[in-house]
C-alpha cells in the first residue's frame, strides 16, 4: 500500500473508531481567586503588592492570581527559614524529622487525584501522566527520603554528617510537583529548611502542596514556598542567608546562576537541558523501539528534560521504522489534558508555543523535510502536532539545540561508532536511549555515551532510588537516590 494511502487509512480509521470523550470530572476541585507566599507556615499577601495570573493552557482560562515575591518577601521567607533551622529543624531528632516527611508523603497520596487534575489543568500535562507518573513518583520520594533521615550515617560511613542550613531551590514547569519533591525532601531529611520557588506559569500544585505542609503539621518556616518570575529565582540565588543553591531549568539560567554563585561560598547543583539520543540497531524489536521513540518524544509534549528528541537508526531498518513512526504518530490523541484518551496535551505557555514554531520554520528553512500528523487542533489554547524532521544534517540547529517540544528529528547511520560520535557531537549530555537484541552492544553503546542516564530497550523510567543528571552543558551534581541526599550535607571526621 502506497505510503499517503496509509496516512488516509489512519484517518478513516479514527473517524469510524473514535473514543468517547471521557474527561476528568473537576467539579471537586477548589482553587482560592487568589494565593498569598507561604511563609512560616502560613499564606500572607506579598510584601511586593504584585501578583500575576496563572492560566489553563489548554483553553487560556485565568485559574488564580498568585503573589510575586518581591526582594523583601525573599528576605522574609529566608530569614523564616534560618530561624527554623537554627530553632527547631536541625535540633529534632533524626527520628521525627523522618515521620513529618512521611506524613507529607501520605497526605500527597491522600489528595493525589486533586494534584493529578490541578497539575493538568495548570501545565496542560494529560490526566494519564500526571495521575499514574508525576504525583505517584513525588509521594514516592517524600517516602523513600523520610527513610534516610535517621541514617544519614550510613550514607557516609566512618564520618559524621549534618545538615548544611537553608536551601534555596528553583523549580521549572515540566514537571512541577514531581521537581519540587525532588527538591524538598532530601533536603528536609538531611535537616535543611527550605524555601522554594516554582515556575511562574505552573504554581498551584507548590501551593496545594504548601497546604498539604501545614496539615501536616510541619514546624512553620521549615519549607517557604514563594511564587513569582525569575527576578524572584534570582533575589533567592542572591540572597547572602542561603548555603544551597538547587536550581532545575534551563542551561541559559544554569550558567547565569553559576557565574553569580562562583567566589561564594553557597554550594549549588544544577539540573539543566539535554537533548537526547535514542539509538536503534538493525536488531532491535523494532515494533517496541517504535513505541519507546514515540513515549520518549511525544510524553509530556516533549517538556521533558530528557526527551529522546534526536533518533538515530541504522540503516537498514531506517525506511521502516520512519513509516512505523508516522504511522504510529497519527494515531496519537491530542486534546484536552483532562481526558483520560488523551496522549498529547497542550503546550505549557504561548511563549513556549512560540519558541517551538521558531524552532519548526528554521528546521525547513535549514532543508529539513518536516511531516506533521494530521489531527485536529482544538481551537483555544495552546497546541503543537506531533512532528518528525527527516533531512536534517549532525549542524541543523534543529539538532544541536534544545527545542523542549513535540519535534523528532531523524538521522541515519551504518556502524556502533558513527552512532556513538554522532550522538555525543552535542553540548548537551543528560540522557539517552539505546534499542537492540544484543546485551555486549548495549554495554559499550552505554558506556561510551557521554549522559547521565541511558535506559536500553525502554525509555523515560524513574525511580527515587536512581540518581539523575547531567554530563557538559546538562548540569552538575545528582538528584535521586544516596547521591541525591550528599549535596544536602556536610560531614565531619569522628
Ligand atoms: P528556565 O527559564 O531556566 O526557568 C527555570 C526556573 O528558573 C523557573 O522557576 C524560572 O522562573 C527561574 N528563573 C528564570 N530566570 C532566573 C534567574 N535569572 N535567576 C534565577 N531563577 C530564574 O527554564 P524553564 O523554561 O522553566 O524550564 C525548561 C528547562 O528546564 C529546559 O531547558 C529543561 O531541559 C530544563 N529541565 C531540566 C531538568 C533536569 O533534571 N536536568 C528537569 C526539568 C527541566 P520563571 O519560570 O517564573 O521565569
Ligand atoms: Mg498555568
Amino acid at each position: 500500500m502506497a505510503r499517503t494511502s496509509k496516512k488516509q487509512t489512519a484517518l478513516k480509521f479514527r473517524g469510524e473508531w473514535e473514543y468517547a470523550p471521557a474527561p476528568e470530572s473537576k467539579d471537586h476541585i477548589r482553587l482560592e481567586k487568589k494565593y498569598g507566599l507561604f511563609i512560616n507556615g502560613k499564606f500572607s499577601e506579598p510584601r511586593s503588592g504584585k501578583y500575576f495570573d496563572s492560566v489553563n493552557p489548554a483553553d487560556e482560562t485565568l485559574l488564580a492570581s498568585v503573589a510575586e515575591a518581591g526582594a523583601e518577601d525573599v528576605d522574609l521567607a529566608v530569614t523564616a527559614a534560618r530561624s527554623a533551622y537554627e530553632k527547631t529543624w536541625s535540633k529534632m531528632p533524626a527520628r521525627e524529622r523522618g515521620k513529618y516527611i512521611y506524613r507529607i508523603a501520605r497526605l500527597m497520596q491522600e489528595r493525589a487525584r486533586e494534584l493529578a487534575i490541578i497539575e493538568s489543568m495548570d501545565g496542560g500535562k494529560p490526566i494519564r501522566e500526571s495521575r499514574d507518573i508525576d504525583i505517584p513518583l513525588a509521594a514516592a520520594h517524600f517516602f523513600y527520603y523520610a527513610g534516610w533521615a535517621d541514617k544519614l550515617e550510613y550514607a557516609v560511613p566512618g564520618r559524621t554528617a549534618g545538615p548544611l542550613g537553608v536551601a534555596g531551590q528553583i523549580i521549572p514547569w515540566n514537571f512541577p510537583l514531581l521537581m519540587a519533591a525532588w527538591k524538598i525532601a532530601p533536603a528536609l531529611a538531611a535537616g535543611n529548611t527550605v524555601v522554594i520557588k516554582p515556575a511562574e506559569t505552573t504554581p498551584l500544585t507548590a501551593l496545594k502542596l504548601a497546604e498539604i505542609i501545614r496539615d501536616a503539621d510541619l514546624p512553620s518556616g521549615v519549607v517557604n514556598i514563594i511564587t513569582g518570575a525569575g527576578s524572584t529565582g534570582s533575589a533567592l540565588v542572591n540572597h547572602p542567608g542561603i548555603q544551597k543553591v538547587a536550581f532545575t531549568g534551563s542551561t541559559e539560567v544554569g550558567k547565569m546562576i553559576q557565574k553569580t554563585l562562583a567566589g561564594t561560598d553557597k554550594k549549588y547543583t544544577l539540573e539543566l537541558g539535554g537533548k537526547a539520543a535514542n539509538i536503534i540497531f538493525e536488531d532491535a524489536a523494532i515494533d517496541q523501539a517504535v513505541e519507546g521513540i514515540i513515549n520518549g518524544i511525544f510524553f509530556n509534549q516533549g517538556h521533558v528534560c530528557c526527551a529522546g528528541s534526536r533518533l538515530f537508526v541504522q540503516e537498514p531498518v531506517a525506511a521502516k521504522v520512519i513509516r512505523k513512526l508516522k504511522d504510529r504518530m497519527e494515531t496519537l490523541l491530542v486534546g484536552d489534558p483532562l481526558d483520560k484518551n488523551t496522549d498529547v496535551g497542550a503546550i505549557n505557555s504561548k511563549a513556549q508555543l512560540d519558541k517551538i514554531h521558531k524552532y519548526l520554520k528554521i528546521g525547513v528553512n535549514e532543508g529539513g523535510e518536516m511531516y506533521q500528523t494530521s489531527c485536529k487542533l482544538p481551537s483555544r489554547g495552546f497546541w503543537c502536532r506531533p512532528t518528525l524532521f527527516t533531512d536534517v544534517s549532525q549542524s541543523s540547529r534543529i539538532v544541536q539545540e534544545e527545542i523542549f517540544g513535540p519535534v523528532l528529528s531523524v538521522q541515519t547511520f551504518r556502524t556502533v561508532e558513527e552512532a556513538i560520535e554522532k550522538a555525543n557531537n552535542i553540548p548537551y549530555g543528560l540522557s539517552g536511549g539505546v534499542w537492540t537484541d544484543k546485551g555486549s552492544k548495549i554495554f559499550r553503546v552505554t558506556s561510551q555515551i557521554r549522559a547521565g542516564v541511558i535506559w536500553a530497550n525502554t525509555y523515560n523510567k524513574f525511580d527515587p532510588v536512581s540518581p539523575f543528571g547531567g554530563y557538559k552543558e546538562s548540569g552538575m551534581g545528582r538528584e535521586g537516590g544516596l547521591h541525591g541526599l550528599l549535596p544536602y550535607i556536610q560531614t565531619y571526621s569522628n
